[in-house]
């Protein structure tokens, strides 16, 4: 089967993904490893500006991040590993070498399940090791109008996993998904933010088109995506670009290009010819690293369920569809906020549960910019919620207006009271309404006592805004119905 849109070529993908780990502190030196509202060259010392002399020592966490991640994606650990010198010079890397790992990486030969166009695939996962970041380089006009460029070494040695994924994608989509597969785990497991605005996740791209049934073809590597979308768009525009070059019985070259997201197009940034010869060796000042059998079983204690079987399981458990299983296991704070909420609920009560944490609760989320993983209320707000609105308290519509005015660990039922949204149990009160419902639209009285019943809707709605939506539907229903049946 193929998945280009020509029929007789196919794509063949794998991506490299780069995730900065969430530890303290950088991969080989004490400097802390949040540099987001640093000051420039803030967080350096020795080790991480390169100095010579200055020697590195291994970040333990970020080891067991690593092999947190390749348990998660069901890797082999082998018994060695070691590290090595990756070699390149560029003013962002004041050592001249990145300290990352070539032939015995710490984790190998795993997999990742992703869903595209409805079906669950499966994709080898080449190896997962650790390497640094590099530092970064702010290019500017002076006061004198030259173009310089600063170093900012905040970032220099901020521990870095690679993935290297197979190329089993045949797709643009298929190469989405996966990665946002891959980040839901990594989320999952806290081992990385996977924001990739923010540079926290980056993925490079390599792609080739073939004839169906001709060999491998050279293989072109696209780099500067910095969103999901732009990834699926770069492929997208080199998969057709390469269709094209081989429908013209051209050659596709081998080389990096780099995808211009205003212009919506890659451009070459270097050919084979120029490609970089790291000259790896094994890392002279750190030992090799020989798998310690208790140390992964404390790590694979760690792993907490993951996205694919808790969506099973949310199948399996609760009577909910697709679409709101995927929504509230997109994020693991999101899941376990909705079956704290759910605890001990009738299967018809954790749906209407589902309902407002998918629709209402999310919504707000969005519109207050919240991360993903924050909602706006919690467990015990919700719960509070959800109690009010099943025995009567609340209606529907007041809970609506409710929801976004709830103060921060404010009690639902509290800010009701406080804003006056609590449901009226009072008939008197309703019966008022009523009345003066019933004399402002006489034309759907008349309506509705000549027979057309559907004039009842417009007076529930008007009765219920008269109570400041207070009052519950059914009980404006029996007490209209009652006012219209005695009085013909
Ligand atoms: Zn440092």
């Amino acid at each position: 089967m193929t998945h280009t849109s020509d029929p007789g070529f196919e794509t063949v993908i794998g991506l490299e993904v780069h995730a900065q780990l969430l530890t303290r502190s950088k991969m080989y030196c004490g400097c802390s490893a949040r540099y987001a509202d640093a000051r420039p060259n803030t967080h350096v010392c020795p080790v991480c500006a390169g100095l010579p002399g200055a020697l590195p020592v291994l970040n333990r966490a970020a080891i067991e991040f690593t092999l947190l991640t390749g348990l998660a994606l069901g890797c082999e650990i082998p018994a060695f590993s070691k590290l090595d010198r990756k070699n390149y010079v560029y003013p962002d890397l004041p050592k001249g070498y990145q300290i990352s790992q070539y032939d015995l990486p710490l984790c190998a030969a795993g997999t990742l399940a992703y869903v595209a166009g409805g079906m669950t695939r499966q994709a080898g996962i080449t190896r997962v090791h650790i390497e640094e970041d590099t530092g970064r380089l702010v290019h500017r006009v002076d006061e004198a109008g030259a173009s310089i460029s600063l170093v900012d070494l905040n970032r220099s040695g901020v521990p870095l996993m690679e993935i290297v994924g197979e190329p089993d994608l045949r797709s643009p989509e298929e190469a989405r998904e996966y990665l946002v597969a891959l980040r839901q785990i990594l989320r999952y497991i806290g081992v990385s933010t996977g924001n990739m605005e923010e540079g926290a996740f980056r993925c490079d791209a390599n792609v080739s088109v073939r004839r169906l049934g001709d060999p491998l073809g050279a293989k072109v590597e696209i780099k500067n995506m910095n969103s999901f979308r732009a990834v699926e768009r770069a492929l997208r525009f080199e998969q057709v670009r390469q269709h094209a070059v081989l429908a013209a019985s051209g050659q596709i070259e081998q080389e990096t290009r780099g995808w211009d997201e205003e212009r919506g197009v890659t451009l070459s940034q270097r050919t084979k010819e120029q490609a970089h010869d790291y000259r790896y060796f094994p890392e002279p000042d750190l030992p090799p690293l020989e798998m310690n059998a208790a140390l992964l079983i404390a790590v694979r204690e760690r792993l907490p369920e993951l996205p694919n079987a808790r969506r099973a399981r949310f199948g399996d458990q609760y009577e909910l569809n697709e679409a709101d299983i995927s929504v509230l296991t997109a994020e693991r704070d999101v899941a376990d906020t909705f079956e704290l909420v759910i605890a001990g609920m009738a299967p018809d009560q954790a749906r209407i549960a589902a309902n407002w944490i998918v629709n209402d609760v999310i919504g707000l989320q969005k519109q207050r910019g919240l991360p993903p993983s924050q909602l706006p209320l919690n467990a015990d707000q919700l719960r509070e919620l959800l109690a009010c609105l099943a025995g009567g308290e609340l209606t529907a519509r007041a809970a609506k207006e409710l929801l976004p005015v709830i103060g921060e660990g404010e009690s639902p039922r509290a800010a009701a009271a406080r804003l006056n949204l609590l449901a009226l149990n009072d008939d008197g009160v309703i019966e008022e309404a009523v009345a003066a419902t019933l004399a402002a639209f006489p034309a759907a009285v008349a309506d509705y006592r000549g027979g057309k019943r559907a004039a009842m809707g417009r007076l529930i709605g008007e009765t219920i805004k008269r109570t400041g939506g207070r009052a519950s539907p059914d009980r404006v229903r029996q007490l209209l119905a009652a006012a219209l049946d005695n009085e013909t």
